[in-house]
């Protein structure tokens, strides 16, 4: 397909600015773009690992003779990565390979002189924008007043006083207004890039000209999947013509006021979609709490969910007990307290053992007053299973992912993608630990939802889909020979055939 399907135009208008809507009714799991990055940064992680150029992982990669700091397949990836790394590679070998670069100094450097190399070319009629309006240069994309703090993004926010520092000392010919509105686009706009084979999927940070147009929705229509260097998006429930065609800039598994606040914070406006202005059950139920009384297994909820510190609890749904008057409520004040301070901690690498660990004593405190399903439980397993799998701890990342998908399941309305993603992952942890019977069912669960987000022959779902016929065969044969019965998972002695 072209890079922009003939399905889609851009819009603007004053309520929303610009945006990408249908012009036909289109269906789900439509591919409505896919785009190559104007700048990619491998993490500093992955540097050393994976390609420059194309982001996959390699035993054997040359380093780029320049700077000896980045690393390609081969010499037709180098030469494919030459229009960016150009403007990095005489900064980076000066600076040595053991150099402290953050990356998104990284990206900004490339960025800033592409766009001057750029500004030169268009008296020659460089073209800006696409046949269909879409951007081809960052500098007419959306620019926010505030940068977010340092952690709250995946990579490191450099300090900008020093990267400013930086380029003067590199007598770049950038002024301080172009190097700040280059810093506002790129917080308002990078996108993670992600390897859907990698353990920690997050590899780098690439800038997606055409994805920037659509805009937020915290009920979206469409996914974004990045993949090494691509980026497409995908539509995921029916679109009618006219309808605007969103994504969602966050994890769309947090409240209303959760999501509002990062909203603001990260691209400066406020939400006003269905989802944040109807849904006050949703949220509800995001903040449920378990019933204090003896024996009883129903929930409490509060009556105004953006005001969960200090407002009202509606009465238990079983046994209508009232919270309200007890100490439960500064209990849970508590509680809310203690584990955003848990969450917003600095996480550097050294501490990720600790963290896991810490990860425990928490989910227990939280274990005693909110309900499975509760959100911040899910914030913390998430968490815990996110970092049992950057560390490698096989199983005691599938418990954790096990558990994330008690709160997936209770919110399947907006979360659907994400137990998808969810179930792909626990799936292949239990291939890694010899758990196929299982990883069978949770292979035959996770590939209808996937499908949906990584629409057609998409790389992940031939994985998928290859990880499970060969999964389904090794269970089949071991059914159809008993005496290797006692052998690992095929004790359990149950036949996938009978599902
Ligand atoms: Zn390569
Ligand atoms: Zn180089
Ligand atoms: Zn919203
Ligand atoms: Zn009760």
């Amino acid at each position: 397909m072209a890079e922009v399907s003939e399905k889609v135009e851009l819009f603007s208008d004053e309520k929303r600015g610009r945006g990408v809507r249908a012009t036909t009714f289109i269906e789900p799991e439509t591919v409505l773009l896919v785009e190559n990055p104007y700048i990619l940064t491998l993490e500093e992680d992955y540097r050393r690992n994976r390609c420059n150029y194309c982001c996959k992982e390699r035993e054997k990669l040359r380093a780029c003779g320049g700077c000896n700091f980045v690393y390609y397949c081969d010499r037709q990836c180098q030469a494919s990565n030459y229009s960016d790394h150009q403007y990095e590679c005489k900064y980076l070998k000066s600076s040595g390979p053991e150099c402290d670069i953050w990356i998104r100094t990284r990206t900004l450097l490339m960025a800033l002189q592409k766009h001057l190399k750029m500004q030169k070319k268009r008296s020659r009629n460089v073209p800006t924008h696409n046949a269909q309006g879409f951007p081809l240069t960052p500098e007419v994309l959306y620019m926010k007043k505030y940068a977010p703090p340092s952690d709250e993004i995946p990579s490191p926010m450099p300090d900008m006083d020093r990267l400013w520092e930086f380029v003067k000392a590199k007598d770049l010919p950038i002024t301080k207004d172009l190097f700040k509105k280059f810093q506002g686009i790129l917080n308002a706009n990078m996108f993670s890039v992600e390897d859907s084979h990698a353990r920690c999927k997050i590899i780098g940070e690439g800038l997606y000209t055409r994805v920037a147009m659509f805009n937020h929705n915290c009920h979206p229509n469409c996914v974004f999947i990045s993949n090494g260097r691509e980026i497409s998006v995908t539509s995921i429930r029916p679109i009618s013509p006219g309808e605007e065609c969103t994504i969602s800039y966050l994890k769309v598994m947090a409240p209303t006021e959760a999501r509002q606040r990062k909203l603001k914070k990260w691209y400066d406006f406020d939400c006003d979609c269905k989802r944040c202005v109807q849904d006050i059950e949703e949220d509800r139920l995001m903040y449920a709490i378990k019933c204090p009384q003896m024996n009883c297994r129903g929930s409490v909820l509060p009556w105004k969910p953006s005001n969960i510190l200090n407002g009202r609890y509606l009465a238990c749904d079983a046994c209508h007990f009232d919270i309200n008057e007890t100490e439960v409520p500064d209990n849970i004040r508590q509680t809310e307290m203690e584990v955003e301070g848990f969450l917003s901690r600095k996480k550097n690498y050294d501490y990720q053992g600790q963290l896991l660990e810490e990860c425990g004593p928490v989910l227990a405190r939280l274990d005693a007053v909110y309900q499975p399903y509760h959100w911040r439980v899910y914030q913390v397993v998430k968490k815990a299973f996110k970092v049992a799998l950057k560390l490698d701890q096989a199983e005691t990342a599938l418990l954790y992912g096990i558990r994330c998908q008690v709160a997936l399941r209770n919110h399947l309305e907006v979360c659907v993608t994400l137990l998808g993603t969810n179930l792909w992952e626990v799936g292949q942890l239990q291939a890694q630990l010899g758990m196929n019977l299982e990883a069978v069912r949770t292979l035959r669960e996770a590939l209808p939802i996937m499908e949906i987000a990584y629409s057609g022959q998409h790389a992940v779902n031939v994985q998928a889909q290859a990880l499970l016929a060969t999964l389904t065969s090794t269970v089949k044969d071991a059914l159809a020979t008993p005496d290797n019965s006692h052998k690992g998972v095929y004790t359990q002695g149950s036949n996938v055939e009978e599902e």
